[in-house]
Protein backbone atom coordinates (compact mmCIF):
# COMPACT_ATOMS: atom_id res chain seq x y z
CA UNK A 1 0.00 0.00 0.00
CA UNK A 2 1.84 3.39 -1.04
CA UNK A 3 2.33 5.96 1.27
CA UNK A 4 3.31 9.05 1.21
CA UNK A 5 4.09 12.34 4.04
CA UNK A 6 3.58 15.81 3.04
CA UNK A 7 4.38 19.08 5.10
CA UNK A 8 1.59 21.00 5.63
CA UNK A 9 1.22 24.89 5.99
CA UNK A 10 -0.08 26.11 8.40
CA UNK A 11 -4.11 26.62 8.65
CA UNK A 12 -4.57 27.37 12.10
CA UNK A 13 -4.13 30.72 13.79
CA UNK A 14 -0.84 31.06 15.56
CA UNK A 15 -0.43 30.53 19.13
CA UNK A 16 1.96 33.46 20.00
CA UNK A 17 3.76 35.86 18.41
CA UNK A 18 6.20 34.60 15.88
CA UNK A 19 9.85 34.97 16.90
CA UNK A 20 11.49 37.90 15.73
CA UNK A 21 12.35 38.44 11.93
CA UNK A 22 12.74 34.88 11.71
CA UNK A 23 11.97 33.79 7.72
CA UNK A 24 11.30 30.53 6.13
CA UNK A 25 13.41 29.07 3.62
CA UNK A 26 13.82 25.91 1.98
CA UNK A 27 16.74 23.54 -0.42
CA UNK A 28 16.28 20.72 -1.64
CA UNK A 29 19.42 18.61 -3.27
CA UNK A 30 19.79 14.86 -4.90
CA UNK A 31 21.32 12.83 -2.40
CA UNK A 32 21.17 8.69 -1.85
CA UNK A 33 18.99 8.47 -4.82
CA UNK A 34 16.43 10.52 -3.41
CA UNK A 35 15.85 14.20 -3.01
CA UNK A 36 16.72 15.88 0.42
CA UNK A 37 14.57 18.70 1.36
CA UNK A 38 15.63 21.19 4.07
CA UNK A 39 13.04 23.76 5.53
CA UNK A 40 14.72 25.84 8.06
CA UNK A 41 13.49 29.37 9.66
CA UNK A 42 16.91 31.48 9.90
CA UNK A 43 17.42 35.29 10.50
CA UNK A 44 18.35 36.38 6.48
CA UNK A 45 19.58 34.20 3.60
CA UNK A 46 23.34 33.99 4.57
CA UNK A 47 23.00 32.33 7.46
CA UNK A 48 20.20 29.54 6.12
CA UNK A 49 22.28 29.15 2.87
CA UNK A 50 25.60 28.43 5.10
CA UNK A 51 23.93 26.16 7.07
CA UNK A 52 22.19 24.57 4.85
CA UNK A 53 25.37 23.31 2.62
CA UNK A 54 26.60 22.37 5.79
CA UNK A 55 24.22 20.04 6.10
CA UNK A 56 24.48 18.58 2.76
CA UNK A 57 28.03 18.06 3.02
CA UNK A 58 27.74 16.12 5.60
CA UNK A 59 24.64 13.89 3.91
CA UNK A 60 27.28 13.91 0.70
CA UNK A 61 30.07 12.61 3.19
CA UNK A 62 27.80 9.78 4.37
CA UNK A 63 26.84 8.82 1.26
CA UNK A 64 30.20 8.27 0.44
CA UNK A 65 30.55 5.82 3.43
CA UNK A 66 27.37 3.72 3.44
CA UNK A 67 25.92 3.87 -0.32
CA UNK A 68 26.34 0.44 -1.87
CA UNK A 69 25.94 1.34 -5.60
CA UNK A 70 29.30 2.53 -5.78
CA UNK A 71 32.17 -0.27 -5.21
CA UNK A 72 34.81 2.58 -3.58
CA UNK A 73 32.31 3.34 -0.41
CA UNK A 74 33.63 2.50 2.83
CA UNK A 75 30.96 0.34 3.54
CA UNK A 76 31.96 -1.91 -0.40
CA UNK A 77 35.45 -1.85 0.55
CA UNK A 78 34.70 -3.53 3.96
CA UNK A 79 32.48 -6.37 2.25
CA UNK A 80 35.10 -6.81 -0.43
CA UNK A 81 37.80 -7.87 2.59
CA UNK A 82 38.41 -11.75 2.99
CA UNK A 83 35.96 -12.94 5.28
CA UNK A 84 37.17 -13.53 8.41
CA UNK A 85 39.88 -10.56 8.81
CA UNK A 86 38.63 -7.52 11.55
CA UNK A 87 38.40 -4.19 9.82
CA UNK A 88 38.99 -0.64 11.64
CA UNK A 89 36.06 1.72 10.06
CA UNK A 90 35.24 5.03 10.38
CA UNK A 91 32.80 6.33 13.60
CA UNK A 92 30.06 6.65 11.14
CA UNK A 93 29.98 3.54 10.00
CA UNK A 94 30.66 1.32 12.65
CA UNK A 95 27.90 3.54 14.64
CA UNK A 96 25.34 2.85 11.79
CA UNK A 97 26.19 -0.70 11.97
CA UNK A 98 25.93 -0.95 15.69
CA UNK A 99 22.42 0.61 15.46
CA UNK A 100 21.19 -1.64 12.79
CA UNK A 101 22.10 -4.41 14.92
CA UNK A 102 19.94 -3.10 17.87
CA UNK A 103 17.19 -3.20 15.14
CA UNK A 104 17.95 -7.03 14.37
CA UNK A 105 17.65 -8.14 17.96
CA UNK A 106 14.80 -5.87 18.75
CA UNK A 107 13.13 -7.23 15.67
CA UNK A 108 13.87 -10.71 15.74
CA UNK A 109 15.90 -10.57 12.68
CA UNK A 110 13.42 -9.14 10.78
CA UNK A 111 15.57 -6.09 9.89
CA UNK A 112 19.15 -7.49 8.57
CA UNK A 113 21.28 -5.65 6.76
CA UNK A 114 23.07 -8.36 5.79
CA UNK A 115 20.45 -9.25 3.27
CA UNK A 116 22.50 -7.60 0.81
CA UNK A 117 22.86 -10.70 -1.66
CA UNK A 118 18.90 -11.30 -2.09
CA UNK A 119 18.29 -7.71 -2.79
CA UNK A 120 21.13 -7.36 -5.71
CA UNK A 121 19.15 -10.98 -6.63
CA UNK A 122 15.49 -8.97 -6.80
CA UNK A 123 17.25 -6.05 -7.87
CA UNK A 124 17.82 -7.79 -10.99
CA UNK A 125 14.28 -9.47 -10.79
CA UNK A 126 12.93 -5.79 -11.24
CA UNK A 127 15.18 -5.34 -14.06
CA UNK A 128 14.70 -8.33 -16.21
CA UNK A 129 11.48 -8.83 -14.76
CA UNK A 130 11.66 -12.27 -14.26
CA UNK A 131 11.85 -14.03 -10.68
CA UNK A 132 15.34 -15.20 -9.18
CA UNK A 133 15.48 -18.55 -9.34
CA UNK A 134 15.05 -20.34 -6.21
CA UNK A 135 18.72 -21.99 -5.77
CA UNK A 136 20.16 -18.66 -6.40
CA UNK A 137 18.21 -17.43 -3.15
CA UNK A 138 19.01 -20.44 -1.22
CA UNK A 139 23.29 -19.45 -2.03
CA UNK A 140 22.57 -15.57 -1.23
CA UNK A 141 20.74 -17.32 2.16
CA UNK A 142 24.13 -18.32 3.39
CA UNK A 143 25.51 -14.99 3.32
CA UNK A 144 22.90 -13.28 4.78
CA UNK A 145 22.25 -13.41 9.01
CA UNK A 146 23.04 -10.38 11.17
CA UNK A 147 25.16 -12.63 13.76
CA UNK A 148 27.31 -12.50 10.81
CA UNK A 149 28.57 -9.18 11.93
CA UNK A 150 30.99 -9.00 14.62
CA UNK A 151 31.33 -5.78 16.22
CA UNK A 152 34.27 -4.54 18.34
CA UNK A 153 33.32 -1.57 19.84
CA UNK A 154 37.00 -1.00 21.62
CA UNK A 155 38.77 -1.58 18.45
CA UNK A 156 36.42 0.02 16.00
CA UNK A 157 36.46 -3.35 13.65
CA UNK A 158 33.62 -4.62 12.38
CA UNK A 159 34.46 -8.93 10.86
CA UNK A 160 32.07 -10.63 8.43
CA UNK A 161 31.64 -14.10 9.07
CA UNK A 162 31.02 -15.97 5.96
CA UNK A 163 32.10 -15.25 2.78
CA UNK A 164 30.51 -13.60 -0.29
CA UNK A 165 28.54 -10.77 2.80
CA UNK A 166 27.07 -7.80 1.43
CA UNK A 167 26.00 -5.23 3.56
CA UNK A 168 22.69 -3.03 2.43
CA UNK A 169 22.12 0.09 5.09
CA UNK A 170 19.59 1.17 2.19
CA UNK A 171 17.02 0.17 4.69
CA UNK A 172 18.58 2.88 7.66
CA UNK A 173 20.85 5.00 5.80
CA UNK A 174 18.44 7.86 4.50
CA UNK A 175 16.40 8.69 8.35
CA UNK A 176 20.78 8.43 9.46
CA UNK A 177 21.64 11.11 7.11
CA UNK A 178 18.24 13.27 7.78
CA UNK A 179 19.59 12.98 11.78
CA UNK A 180 22.80 14.11 11.05
CA UNK A 181 21.98 16.86 8.82
CA UNK A 182 19.50 18.03 11.41
CA UNK A 183 21.85 17.87 14.01
CA UNK A 184 24.50 20.12 12.20
CA UNK A 185 21.96 22.74 11.50
CA UNK A 186 21.27 22.86 15.70
CA UNK A 187 25.16 23.04 15.99
CA UNK A 188 24.87 26.17 13.42
CA UNK A 189 22.12 27.85 15.62
CA UNK A 190 19.81 26.96 13.44
CA UNK A 191 16.98 24.44 15.48
CA UNK A 192 13.86 25.56 13.84
CA UNK A 193 14.46 23.01 10.95
CA UNK A 194 13.38 19.60 9.29
CA UNK A 195 15.36 17.51 7.01
CA UNK A 196 13.12 15.45 4.65
CA UNK A 197 14.63 12.30 2.26
CA UNK A 198 11.61 11.57 1.04
CA UNK A 199 9.89 9.21 3.13
CA UNK A 200 12.19 9.70 5.93
CA UNK A 201 11.83 12.98 8.37
CA UNK A 202 14.07 14.38 10.77
CA UNK A 203 12.33 17.30 13.00
CA UNK A 204 13.60 19.94 15.14
CA UNK A 205 11.86 22.61 17.43
CA UNK A 206 8.49 23.92 15.63
CA UNK A 207 8.79 27.09 13.20
CA UNK A 208 8.28 30.46 14.94
CA UNK A 209 4.99 30.95 16.82
CA UNK A 210 3.93 27.43 16.04
CA UNK A 211 3.40 24.12 18.22
CA UNK A 212 4.97 21.90 15.99
CA UNK A 213 5.29 21.08 11.86
CA UNK A 214 2.14 19.48 10.44
CA UNK A 215 2.56 16.74 8.30
CA UNK A 216 0.28 14.95 6.20
CA UNK A 217 0.34 10.94 6.38
CA UNK A 218 -1.05 9.74 2.75
CA UNK A 219 -2.24 6.74 1.12
CA UNK A 220 -2.23 6.30 -2.74
CA UNK A 221 -4.56 4.01 -4.11
CA UNK A 222 -7.44 3.43 -6.93
CA UNK A 223 -9.11 6.41 -5.89
CA UNK A 224 -5.94 9.12 -5.91
CA UNK A 225 -4.33 10.67 -3.74
CA UNK A 226 -5.93 11.18 -0.61
CA UNK A 227 -4.75 12.13 3.10
CA UNK A 228 -5.47 9.95 5.94
CA UNK A 229 -4.43 11.49 8.82
CA UNK A 230 -2.15 14.85 10.00
CA UNK A 231 0.04 15.06 12.76
CA UNK A 232 2.04 17.60 14.61
CA UNK A 233 5.41 16.90 15.65
CA UNK A 234 8.52 18.93 16.81
CA UNK A 235 11.78 17.13 18.23
CA UNK A 236 10.95 13.75 16.80
CA UNK A 237 10.90 11.95 13.32
CA UNK A 238 8.71 10.30 11.26
CA UNK A 239 9.13 7.39 8.29
CA UNK A 240 6.75 6.14 5.75
CA UNK A 241 7.27 2.88 3.58
CA UNK A 242 4.91 0.54 1.36
CA UNK A 243 5.64 -0.92 -1.89
CA UNK A 244 5.79 2.17 -3.51
CA UNK A 245 7.79 2.86 -6.57
CA UNK A 246 10.23 0.26 -6.16
CA UNK A 247 8.44 -3.49 -6.81
CA UNK A 248 7.77 -5.52 -9.39
CA UNK A 249 4.56 -7.04 -10.66
CA UNK A 250 5.00 -10.66 -11.92
CA UNK A 251 2.48 -13.51 -12.71
CA UNK A 252 -0.15 -11.17 -11.48
CA UNK A 253 1.82 -11.21 -7.88
CA UNK A 254 3.44 -7.83 -6.54
CA UNK A 255 6.96 -7.98 -5.25
CA UNK A 256 8.14 -5.28 -3.04
CA UNK A 257 12.04 -4.12 -2.00
CA UNK A 258 11.79 -5.93 1.17
CA UNK A 259 12.73 -8.87 1.52
CA UNK A 260 11.93 -11.03 4.29
CA UNK A 261 15.44 -11.88 5.54
CA UNK A 262 14.44 -15.69 6.80
CA UNK A 263 12.96 -16.59 3.34
CA UNK A 264 15.21 -14.19 1.17
CA UNK A 265 11.89 -13.31 -0.72
CA UNK A 266 10.59 -10.19 -1.55
CA UNK A 267 7.39 -9.04 0.43
CA UNK A 268 4.45 -9.72 -1.40
CA UNK A 269 1.50 -8.71 0.86
CA UNK A 270 0.27 -5.47 0.48
CA UNK A 271 1.43 -3.19 3.74
CA UNK A 272 2.13 0.12 4.36
CA UNK A 273 3.63 1.25 7.97
CA UNK A 274 4.35 5.11 9.24
CA UNK A 275 6.53 5.23 12.65
CA UNK A 276 6.91 8.03 15.06
CA UNK A 277 9.63 8.01 17.42
CA UNK A 278 12.26 10.62 18.19
CA UNK A 279 15.09 9.85 15.45
CA UNK A 280 14.57 9.42 11.71
CA UNK A 281 17.46 6.75 12.37
CA UNK A 282 14.71 4.93 14.66
CA UNK A 283 12.00 5.53 12.33
CA UNK A 284 13.74 4.62 9.24
CA UNK A 285 15.02 1.14 10.81
CA UNK A 286 11.92 0.22 11.96
CA UNK A 287 9.38 0.73 9.26
CA UNK A 288 11.47 -1.48 6.88
CA UNK A 289 11.60 -4.46 9.73
CA UNK A 290 7.41 -3.79 10.55
CA UNK A 291 6.35 -4.72 7.30
CA UNK A 292 8.38 -7.58 7.23
CA UNK A 293 6.29 -9.15 10.44
CA UNK A 294 3.03 -7.66 9.24
CA UNK A 295 0.25 -5.90 11.56
CA UNK A 296 -0.14 -8.35 14.48
CA UNK A 297 3.68 -9.00 15.57
CA UNK A 298 4.80 -5.39 14.20
CA UNK A 299 2.04 -3.70 16.72
CA UNK A 300 3.11 -6.31 19.16
CA UNK A 301 6.46 -4.79 18.87
CA UNK A 302 5.29 -1.07 18.86
CA UNK A 303 3.10 -1.41 21.97
CA UNK A 304 5.66 -2.56 24.00
CA UNK A 305 7.97 -0.01 23.14
CA UNK A 306 6.30 3.37 24.58
CA UNK A 307 7.93 5.69 22.71
CA UNK A 308 7.32 4.58 19.44
CA UNK A 309 3.63 5.49 17.56
CA UNK A 310 2.70 2.83 14.45
CA UNK A 311 -0.21 3.62 11.72
CA UNK A 312 -0.56 0.84 9.36
CA UNK A 313 -2.34 0.09 6.04
CA UNK A 314 -3.59 -2.71 4.59
CA UNK A 315 -4.46 -3.59 1.50
CA UNK A 316 -6.82 -6.80 0.31
CA UNK A 317 -8.06 -6.89 -3.00
CA UNK A 318 -9.78 -3.20 -2.63
CA UNK A 319 -9.89 -3.52 1.18
CA UNK A 320 -7.89 -1.09 2.79
CA UNK A 321 -7.73 -1.24 6.12
CA UNK A 322 -5.85 1.36 9.11
CA UNK A 323 -4.25 0.47 12.43
CA UNK A 324 -2.68 2.76 14.75
CA UNK A 325 -0.99 1.84 17.59
CA UNK A 326 -2.61 3.82 21.01
CA UNK A 327 0.29 6.48 21.03
CA UNK A 328 -0.19 6.97 17.81
CA UNK A 329 -3.97 7.60 18.23
CA UNK A 330 -2.86 9.92 20.31
CA UNK A 331 -0.91 12.12 18.48
CA UNK A 332 -2.67 12.09 15.00
CA UNK A 333 -5.96 13.88 14.28
CA UNK A 334 -8.30 12.47 10.78
CA UNK A 335 -8.52 15.10 8.06
P1 LIG B 1 13.05 1.38 3.25
O1 LIG B 1 12.77 2.12 1.96
O2 LIG B 1 13.57 2.22 4.33
O3 LIG B 1 11.90 0.50 3.67
O4 LIG B 1 14.26 0.40 2.94
C1 LIG B 1 14.19 -0.54 1.90
C2 LIG B 1 15.58 -0.92 1.51
O5 LIG B 1 16.20 -1.58 2.61
C3 LIG B 1 15.62 -1.91 0.36
O6 LIG B 1 15.68 -1.26 -0.87
C4 LIG B 1 16.88 -2.70 0.66
O7 LIG B 1 18.00 -1.98 0.21
C5 LIG B 1 16.92 -2.73 2.18
N1 LIG B 1 16.19 -3.87 2.78
C6 LIG B 1 15.27 -4.70 2.21
N2 LIG B 1 14.80 -5.58 3.10
C7 LIG B 1 15.42 -5.31 4.29
C8 LIG B 1 15.35 -5.89 5.59
N3 LIG B 1 14.52 -6.90 5.88
N4 LIG B 1 16.15 -5.35 6.56
C9 LIG B 1 16.97 -4.31 6.30
N5 LIG B 1 17.08 -3.73 5.09
C10 LIG B 1 16.31 -4.21 4.09
MG1 LIG C 1 13.64 2.08 6.32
Amino acid sequence: MPLFLVLLAFTACRIAPPTAALQRFEFTEPHMGTLFNITLFAPDAATAERAAKLAFARITKLDRVMTDYDDASELMRLCAQPYGTPVRVSDDLFDILQTSRRFSEMTGGAFDITVGPCVQLWRRARRQRQLPAPEKITTALAAVGWRKVQLDAHHKTVTLLAPEMRLDLGGIAKGYAADKALAVLKKNGISRALVAASGDIAIGEPPPGQPGWRIGIGSIDAAGNSLTKTVLLHNAAVSTSGDTEQFVELGGVRYSHIINPLTGRALTNRIGVTVIAKTATTTDGLETPLSVLGVERGMQLVEAHPELAVLFVTLEGNRKTMLASSRFRKISTSD
